[in-house]
Order: structure tokens, then C-alpha cells, then sequence
């Protein structure tokens, strides 16, 4: 029997390449798609000799065509980091409006059920804790972070638009932060900003009183939690991340103690529009896909504290 084809944006990324990892794992063939806007080749180039896997350089703000039968399509391509989308804030906003609109349209084409990745950053700075699919979100449309936020709250209206007028089969993840190797150490997000910062010698920066709170989900966990959402039958959103909350302040100590590192912590201004808490409700992951986190973050930072520690001395 021939082999399922799925095709992956943002492939050269962070999740996109552990998802081309666990698509071949289990038997699939994959086309990764990347244009390196925030990607590394480099976390893909492991999977170039293998006969099913394929890779397209491409833009997905346009046109996109990929010959033959798609199964299905992982949507992940977009800058992540607040670092990456304040500095592209244009082709953040294309890629989650333009970009999803071509591959809805291919997924309409080709037949294909298609799982766009959206983000816990639609909930904004919640007034609800800890946040559930049906909160509709507190996002400031003009300030800084809105580039991402509401590229991602469209991309969410446009993937039910697909859903309820042409009867594509849709699924929408809410990703809440996450980390493991392949982070790149300068995008700016907490956990690679202190241990690049404990690995060489400098303080941990902390932004505001380091008392606002965020929970990190390990890699191979929200993957899984991905895998098993495409696979369902559930069209609504649904958050895939790690509920354990801990405050900036604790993780950033705990980081000090993982690496030995004798620096200290220093406080900065706090980012406008910061979200102060973060933690998600995973009730219906777990209902749904029986998934829940397994990794615990101790285990996590310390194959994530290998990875970049290697990744300096190159
Ligand atoms: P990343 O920056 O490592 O990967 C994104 C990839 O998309 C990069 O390889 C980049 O080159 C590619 N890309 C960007 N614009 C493109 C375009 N126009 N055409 C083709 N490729 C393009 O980021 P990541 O952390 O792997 O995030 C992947 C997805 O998951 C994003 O959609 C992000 O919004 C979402 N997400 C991530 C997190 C997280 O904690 N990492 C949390 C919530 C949501």
C-alpha cells in the first residue's frame, strides 16, 4: 500500500521538524515546505537522504502547489518569537492570513484534512485562569504583540470559514509555549534567552518582577498531543500544552541550578502588553485524545540544556 502523504509548513522550524520527525516515524511520506524566513535547514537535513522525504523551498504567502495526492496538511509556518514577528510583523501577518488562505484552498483542492497551528497568544493577556477553549481572549488589535495575535485569531476564522462553507476537514491546535532542542538560542523566549545567558557567563535577565507566570510543554509531548489531535474527529479548538505553571522567576532560578551557573538575576522593564499569566486547560485534549503532558520539566531541560550547550561549542 502506498504511503500517506502529508505536506508541513514551516518544516526548517522548531516543531515543524520534530513533526517531520514523527510523520516518517510513523510511516508516512513527507514534503516539508520552508522559505528559512526563522528556520534553520540545518534541523531538517537529517531527513534529506531519505527517499520518503521531500523538501520545497518555498514562500506560502504565495501561490501553493504541490503535485499528486496530499492526505494532509500541518500548517506551521510563521515567525514564532516575539523577536522574530516584531521584526517581520508584514510577512507575520500574510503568513497567517494569506498563507493559510493557499493552503485551505490546497486542501480543498487535493481533498486533504489540513491542522493549523494557532497559539495560546489568541487568548491575549486572559482574564481568565487557566484559559479554556471558550474564553474568547483579551488582545489589543493595535499594540505591539497584535501582528501575531490577530494573524492567528484570523487564521482560526478562516480555517471554520473552510470548515462550514466548503466542508474542508479542519483541525486547530492551541499551542502553549514550548520547548526542547532545535529552539534557537537568540529568539528571544525565556528559555533559551537564560541558558544562553547561564552558558556563557551572563546574567539572567528577567522582565518586570519575574512574578508572571508561564508553563512549558517539552516537545515530543505536544507533538504527540498534535498527531493524535490530526487524527481525531474534532473540528473545534483545542490547547495542547503543559498546565504545570511556574513563575519566570522560579524557572530562571531553576535553570541557575540545572547548569551550576553563578550568575545572577537581573531585573528589566516589562515588554507592553505581556501576557501575566499562562496556563492551559487541557480538560479536552484529555477528554478527547486521552493525551496528556509525560515529560516532566526536570528531564526535559536537561536534554534541552545538552542540546544547546552543543550547539554553542560548534
Ligand atoms: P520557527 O520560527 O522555529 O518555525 C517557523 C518556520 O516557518 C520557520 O522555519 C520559518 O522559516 C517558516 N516560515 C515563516 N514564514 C514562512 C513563509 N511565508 N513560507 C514558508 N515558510 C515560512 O517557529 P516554531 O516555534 O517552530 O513555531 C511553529 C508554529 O507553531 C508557528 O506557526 C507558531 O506560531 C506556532 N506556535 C509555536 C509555539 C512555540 O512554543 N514554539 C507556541 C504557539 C504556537
Amino acid at each position: 500500500m502506498s504511503k500517506k502523504r502529508v505536506l508541513i509548513t514551516g518544516a526548517a522550524g522548531f516543531l515543524g521538524s520534530h513533526l517531520c520527525d514523527r510523520f516518517i516515524k510513523e510511516g508516512y511520506h513527507v514534503i516539508g515546505m520552508d522559505n528559512l524566513l526563522t528556520g534553520n535547514i540545518k534541523n531538517i537535513e537529517h531527513l534529506f537522504p531519505l527517499p520518503e522525504f521531500e523538501y520545497y523551498h518555498h514562500d506560502v504567502t504565495k501561490f501553493v502547489h504541490v503535485p499528486g495526492q496530499l492526505d494532509y496538511i500541518l500548517h506551521f509556518a510563521s515567525p514564532a518569537s516575539p523577536i522574530d514577528y516584531l521584526k517581520k510583523p508584514i510577512q507575520t501577518l500574510k503568513v497567517g492570513s494569506l498563507g493559510t488562505h493557499n493552503l485551505l484552498g490546497l486542501a480543498k483542492e487535493k481533498k486533504a484534512r489540513i491542522l493549523v497551528a494557532s497559539t495560546s497568544e489568541v487568548y491575549g493577556d486572559p482574564n481568565v485562569h487557566p484559559q479554556p477553549e471558550e474564553y474568547w481572549g483579551n488582545v489589543n488589535p493595535v499594540g505591539p504583540r497584535g501582528v501575531y495575535d490577530e494573524a492567528k485569531r484570523f487564521m482560526e476564522s478562516i480555517t471554520m470559514a473552510y470548515h462550514n462553507f466548503h466542508g474542508v476537514e479542519t483541525r486547530i491546535v492551541r499551542i502553549f509555549n514550548t520547548y526542547g532542542p532545535r529552539m534557537r538560542l537568540d529568539d528571544g523566549r525565556a528559555l533559551p534567552a537564560f541558558m544562553s545567558q547561564a552558558l556563557t557567563g551572563q546574567d539572567l535577565t528577567l522582565f518586570g518582577d519575574g512574578s508572571q507566570t508561564r508553563s512549558f510543554c517539552y516537545v515530543d509531548d505536544l507533538v504527540d498531543g498534535i498527531y493524535r489531535l490530526l487524527l481525531s474527529d474534532y473540528h473545534m479548538p483545542v490547547n495542547i500544552g503543559n498546565p504545570e505553571e511556574i513563575t519566570l522567576k522560579q524557572f530562571a532560578e531553576e535553570i541557575l541550578a540545572l547548569t551550576g551557573a553563578r550568575q545572577e538575576i537581573v531585573y528589566m522593564p516589562l515588554p507592553k502588553d505581556d501576557p501575566k499569566q499562562r496556563k492551559p486547560d487541557i480538560t479536552k485534549a484529555r477528554q478527547l485524545l486521552g493525551w496528556e503532558p509525560k515529560v516532566n520539566r526536570k528531564d526535559g531541560l536537561k536534554i534541552t540544556y545538552e542540546y544547546f550547550k552543543e550547539a554553542l561549542n560548534k
